[in-house]
């Protein structure tokens, strides 16, 4: 058995450190690593399971090409990276570079990787993206930069009132040490939570306040409490007149607001609103937030922007306890201009093209169809809404190259499959930084040398982009950049600003030169580091003061500083009130009346829309977040200890009522698809709602070579045209669906 060595758990945002014993490949025990800054130590019953992903059978080890009859064929590197260079530039010369569609990056905690291929897609011109994100979080990445200008996060260790909003952080953390946070919450007579959500959720059983809302009505909800605050006048008016403009109009909307009739609408009881709302106006501190639940829902955006009132209107920004603009080490929303796609002109925020619209970006006659896909770590495939279109759109592209571990469902639609290097066999980090005060940064070190025949991601990039034969990159310019990393950070920090400056292409090949030139001097198995010094620089840069205050004078330190911290180093250190320079609008005010969203608030008064009807009259909500759920990463079902089925929950009402039985199984009917699955009756749940987990519907090859397909594929059952009108987000929390006992 080795010695404990530091690296981090991948299943979910918070990348919590985690120490590990391997006994030859496999990573045989494992334990919090303390030593972590953000997690202290901590971390869920998940990591524990984390052999299951890297040591699963699932791993592929050679490049693989598309045959004619649909079968794959196991190719050479050389042979491959030749092929699908010349593919790319050959679309890229005929339809111009903007008709590849690059998708994914990586996921959970493996965001190191993505970050090389920006190289090779600007030197083709592509300049279309996509992620998991922009069927997230777009729609609130707008309403935050509308707002401010970039992301806030609460600091919820200090929050005196903790809110909610369709997000259950017991399950779905996010945030550092969220169980322990909960639960010091929960225990804490001085501390109150708010839960706004149509589940009992393990975070609603130790709320003080659960606004059980009927499901798709989070809008009325959230729009009644501000509602109160304004009309009992528990608004912050010294805050309002010291750092918001446009409050006026603000305030004069929420004035109107029938708090009785939003209540009733949401069938929250009314007082219930009222002292929620009180108990934010009256803490000293409040810190909110919101996720999936509202956010894959009807009126998301909109949700987005009232749930900013309860803090905006209390003063709770910038103290300690409230909401932040903490800093990040990459900023994943910095792109601000509102672009649209080619085909159908939907809004593209956040710089990511809506997940939704993609199919139409394709399957279309028109002449700037998407013509090629790049797809690198995600399984859009599987992972978005309405598959069986996904894989249509996939068969119409010229040409489809996936980078990935595994012969995921996306892989299964490619010409081109890149075997990659697992989690756990090369340098990695995640870009999800959003801590504050301290705000911290990870790079883990490989535990493991990569099987032979997969490589790094910065490795296949670097490939690729030679393979391009660009003829605008040196090889003097490389080497006298290669000679100076040799010397020493400030000689190769002069020698590239030199070299970017004679040469702007270099600038824009960055990746790739910081890889050829950097790589090769930094430690064994950090070759791939190379990009976090680019990244280190424009932070330091950034944020110049709170990298300092975190003890490193500039860029070429804080890099030092990340390679030698195995367990992740705090990158910047913050001083409250330090959000207000932060702030992007000249005036530093946050800019509180957005016209768009005042429009659509404005229709809340006619009341929630039906989206049920008579034949599909439960909503469905797809992709909850459980004990033994993960994202697509986690192939191997066997990691499961409970709910291997991935059960399809439904109130003790709707059971009675069309005769299922717990254990039993049921078909679940939606105007996309029908599938079956096995029924779990649970008091969490509100009669008309029921409920089926994420992470489910993967496909796996067992011990004896059968394909094993647990639990359902949720995008088997949803639409890519039931979305958010606004982001383009979609409504996976509020799919019209009928649920019948099978055989009955
Ligand atoms: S699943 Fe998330 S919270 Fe749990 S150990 Fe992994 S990173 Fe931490």
């Amino acid at each position: 058995m080795s010695d404990w060595v530091q690296t981090a758990c991948i299943l979910c945002e918070c990348n919590c450190g985690i120490e590990v014993q391997l006994d030859g490949r496999r990573l045989e025990r494992i334990r919090g690593d303390k030593a972590h800054p953000g997690s202290q130590g901590y971390t869920c019953n998940k990591a524990m399971r984390l052999d299951r992903y890297q040591n699963g059978p699932h791993r592929l080890t050679s490049p693989m090409r598309r045959r004619p009859d649909g079968s794959y064929e196991e190719i050479d590197w050389e042979t491959a990276i030749a092929a699908i260079a010349a593919g790319f530039k050959g679309i890229a010369e005929e339809h111009g570079g903007e008709s590849i569609l690059y998708y994914g990056g990586g996921g959970q905690g493996n965001h190191l990787g993505g970050s090389y291929s920006g190289a090779f897609l600007r030197a083709l011109g592509s300049k279309y993206r996509s992620s998991a994100l922009a069927q997230e979080k777009t729609g609130e990445g707008w309403v935050e930069h509308s707002l401010y200008g970039s992301h806030t996060r609460g600091e919820f260790e200090h929050a005196e009132v903790a809110v909610f909003v369709g997000k259950n952080p017991w399950m779905s953390q996010s945030f550092p040490r969220a169980r322990v946070v909960l639960r010091e919450i929960s225990r804490d007579p001085e501390r109150s939570m708010i839960v706004i959500d149509p589940v009992v959720t393990d975070t609603a059983k130790l709320a003080d306040f659960h606004l059980r809302v009927r499901p798709g009505t989070d809008a009325w909800c959230l729009a009644a409490m501000v509602g109160v605050l304004v009309q009992e006048d528990l608004v912050d008016h010294g805050f309002l007149a010291a750092h918001v403009s446009g409050a006026e109009v603000v305030l004069e909307r929420f004035a109107q607001v029938d708090v009785a009739g939003y209540a009733d609408h949401c069938q929250v009881d009314e007082a219930l609103i009222r002292a929620a709302a009180r108990r934010i106006a009256g803490a000293e501190s409040v810190s909110v937030f919101e996720d999936l639940g509202i956010q894959q829902g009807p009126n998301s955006t909109l949700c987005s922007y009232v749930n900013r009132m309860l803090w905006i209107l209390t003063g709770n920004f910038g103290n300690p306890g409230g909401m932040h603009l903490h800093t990040s080490f990459v900023n994943l929303f910095r792109d601000r201009t509102i672009r649209r796609t080619p085909v159908t002109g939907e809004r593209i925020l956040a710089g990511l093209v809506p997940c939704n619209v993609i199919p139409d970006e394709i399957l279309t006659d028109h002449p700037k169809r998407f013509r090629a896909m790049i797809v690198e770590s995600s399984n859009p495939a599987h992972s978005l809404a309405d598959s069986p279109r996904f894989r249509k759109a996939f068969e119409a592209l010229d040409l489809v190259l996936v980078i990935d571990v595994a012969m995921t469902e996306t892989a299964r639609q490619a010409d081109y499959v890149l075997p990659a290097a697992s989690q756990y066999e090369k340098a990695e980090a995640t870009f999800f930084n959003f801590e504050f005060p301290d705000n911290t940064f990870h790079l883990r070190r490989p535990l493991l040398q990569p099987p032979p025949g997969t490589l790094p991601e910065a490795e296949i990039w670097a490939r690729l982009v030679r393979s391009l034969d660009l003829g605008v990159v040196d090889d003097t310019e490389l080497a006298r950049l290669r000679e100076a990393a040799g010397e020493s950070r400030q000689a190769y920090a002069e020698a590239f600003a030199r070299a970017t400056t004679e040469n702007p292409m270099l600038s824009r090949l960055a990746p790739y030169v910081l890889y050829e030139t950097l790589g090769p001097t930094l430690p064994d198995g950090l070759e791939s580091a190379a990009a976090i010094w680019g990244l280190a620089h424009r932070c330091a840069m950034t944020y110049p003061e709170a990298v300092r205050r975190a003890g490193h004078a500039d860029g070429n330190e804080l890099f030092d500083a990340i390679l030698d911290s195995p367990s992740g180093v705090t990158f910047t250190r913050d001083e409250y009130g330090h959000d207000f320079e932060r702030i992007v609008h000249p005036d530093k005010r946050i800019a509180l009346a957005l016209p768009e969203m005042l429009a659509e608030l404005a229709t809340l008064g006619d009341g929630p829309v039906r989206r049920t009807t008579d034949r599909l009259p439960i909503v469905l909500s797809v992709g909850e977040r459980r004990s033994f759920t993960a994202n697509d990463i986690f192939r191997d079902p066997g990691w499961r200890k409970r709910d291997a089925d991935g059960a399809l929950r439904v109130s003790a009402d709707d059971a009675r009522r069309v005769g299922l039985v717990d254990g039993g199984r049921a078909r679940v009917t939606t105007a996309r698809g029908s599938a079956e699955a096995t029924v779990e009756v649970s008091d969490a749940m509100l009669a008309g709602h029921a409920s089926l987990p994420n992470g489910f519907g993967l496909d796996y090859t067992g011990k004896d070579g059968e394909t094993i397909v647990p639990g359902v594929a949720p995008n088997s059952l949803t639409s890519s045209d039931w979305r958010d009108a606004f982001a383009g987000t979609p409504w996976h929390k509020h799919v019209p669906a009928r649920i019948e006992p099978v055989g009955g």
